[in-house]
């Protein structure tokens, strides 16, 4: 299998040291690719530097017309696409083309967007010393980006850094995650059918010592991370002066208020809980990991939910049947099976599941968990969730606070006091009502609070954090 090259200031480069890309459930050779020489990551930074002028001054309709191509083209292969991120990633590959549909929506967004970036022209007459003057207020891109993404969701998490950054006019250098470049560099064959200036981009894998360098270099002032949480904090820490925004990782926790009480709302509940705690193997950052159930629904939503999971196919995620895959490798499936058994020896019960098998662990509910065991406490980043009961909202909604995570959260009401009491008082960056945590749309402000990050995505709120306000203040109007 012929190594994919990578994308050094748009065009394509070799290097000396070849990466292969395993699938993660048979340990497959899915591809290959190079880590960038450090001449070429030096290539890219340097262009991106030189072109942030140029591509800020791009006209709006050619950097929107780029991210239309890319939408467009995504689409029209989406399913060599999706094929890819299941090969890389393993996750199952009715996933994957959900995440190829989200990030045409992603680029799609982004052209829009691009076409409505604008300024205001601000009077600042009301002051007398101002008499005569106006001050033209743009948004500026604070210059060139470094995006560094996740495994988990190898296409769409990379378009969340390329999509707004182009729009804004920004540079970016992307570095894709070790165990999923190739989807990343599928999109540089897409960004290099489009007019952007040489520099504007370039996806480099690398190893995480080049990575932590480049989050140094001055002429990348943004860093956009998404990943987890000790690798987040330590770059901002690493890199005081630069606008750092961080997606990191939670885990979520989903409320079924007393008011949801029905046989059909349970079943609804309880389908979406199985689906969203189970999708991807739990690898994603909003999985439903904590569940609380009023009281008085407990046992009749367990049982359904059991049932839900129960029903989930598994195996290999290349077959259309299945809905949970692997993890992204075996070592991730070992520590998911020493936390569940961390939680047996403090007496929590298995409902079911509970096994491994290579990288793959069997969807596992849990009831009786303590507070403190790593399964309720930290993210757990696999197919794991935990359920327990409650007896009054406002307890509940403080067992959903005493988390160090806080990325979203899902409510079950129908009740509109408690729907505004959980906005209100859940100390996350989203509520989702109605549903389960896991909701995103693609254009909705999305991010964390607390260790789950600062500042936010979403094509438009990226594009607010990727840029600052610069004046020009006229005189004599
Ligand atoms: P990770 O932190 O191990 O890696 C993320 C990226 O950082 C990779 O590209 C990796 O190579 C790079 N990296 C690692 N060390 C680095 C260093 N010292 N300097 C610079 N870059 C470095 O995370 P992961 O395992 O790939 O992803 C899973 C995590 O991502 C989970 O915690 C999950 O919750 C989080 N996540 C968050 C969101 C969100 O939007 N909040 C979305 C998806 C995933």
């Amino acid at each position: 299998m012929n190594p994919q090259p990578y994308w050094v200031a748009g065009r394509t480069a070799t290097g000396d040291d070849v990466v292969e890309v395993r699938h993660p459930y048979d340990d497959g050779l899915a591809g290959a690719t190079w880590d960038a020489t450090p001449a070429h990551v030096e290539e890219a930074v340097a262009a991106a530097h030189a072109v942030r002028h140029e591509l800020a001054a791009t006209p709006a309709h050619v950097r929107a017309a780029a991210l239309d191509h890319v939408s467009r083209r995504l689409h029209e292969r989406r399913e060599e696409v999706a094929a890819l991120i299941t090969a890389e990633n393993g996750k199952p590959l009715r996933w994957a083309r959900l995440e190829v549909a989200r990030a045409v929506s992603t680029f799609r967004w982004g052209a829009e967007e691009a076409r409505r970036w604008s300024g205001e022209l601000q009077r600042l007459d009301t002051d007398p010393a101002a008499t005569g003057r106006m001050a033209l207020v743009r948004r500026a891109p604070r210059g060139p980006v470094l995006g560094i993404a996740p495994f988990n969701f190898p296409l769409n998490l990379v378009a969340h850094k390329v999509s707004p950054a182009l729009a804004a006019g920004a540079p970016i250098v992307v570095k894709p995650a070790p165990a999923t470049p190739l989807t990343a560099l599928l999109l540089g064959e897409l960004l290099a059918e489009t007019d952007l200036p040489a520099g504007a981009w370039s996806v480099l894998p690398m190893p995480n010592e080049a990575a932590a360098a480049l989050v140094q270099d001055p002429r990348l002032p943004v860093v956009s991370f998404t990943g987890s949480v000790p690798v987040g904090w330590g770059i901002k820490e690493a890199a005081p002066r630069k606008h750092v925004t961080l997606e990191l990782g939670g885990n979520a926790a989903v409320v079924v208020a007393p008011d949801w009480s029905s046989a059909e709302d349970l079943a609804v509940a309880a389908r979406r809980t199985a689906t969203f705690a189970m999708y991807q193997a739990g690898q994603s950052c909003i999985a439903v990991q904590r569940v609380l159930v009023h009281r008085s629904s407990y046992d009749a939503f367990l049982e359904r939910l059991v049932a839900e999971v129960e029903a989930l196919g598994t195996g290999d995620p290349r077959d259309e049947a299945t809905d949970v895959g692997p993890l992204v490798d075996e070592r991730a499936a070992r520590r998911v099976e020493e936390w569940v058994a961390e939680a047996v020896s403090r007496g929590t019960t298995v409902v079911t599941g509970g096994t491994r098998e290579g990288a793959s662990f069997a969807p596992t509910v849990l009831t009786g968990a303590p507070d403190d065991v790593k399964v309720a406490c930290e993210e757990v980043f696999g197919p794991v969730v935990v359920v327990g009961p409650y007896d009054d909202v406002d307890e509940a909604f403080a067992r959903v606070n005493a988390s160090d995570f806080g990325l979203q959260a899902g409510v079950f009401t129908h009740d509109l006091q408690t729907a505004f009491r959980a906005g209100r008082v859940l100390e996350v960056g989203g509520v989702v009502v109605g549903d389960v945590p896991s909701f995103r749309a693609d254009q909705m402000p999305y991010g964390g609070v607390k260790d789950s990050g600062v500042g936010r995505e979403g094509v438009r709120a990226a594009m607010l954090d990727l840029t600052e306000e610069r004046v020009l203040v006229l005189t004599g109007i």
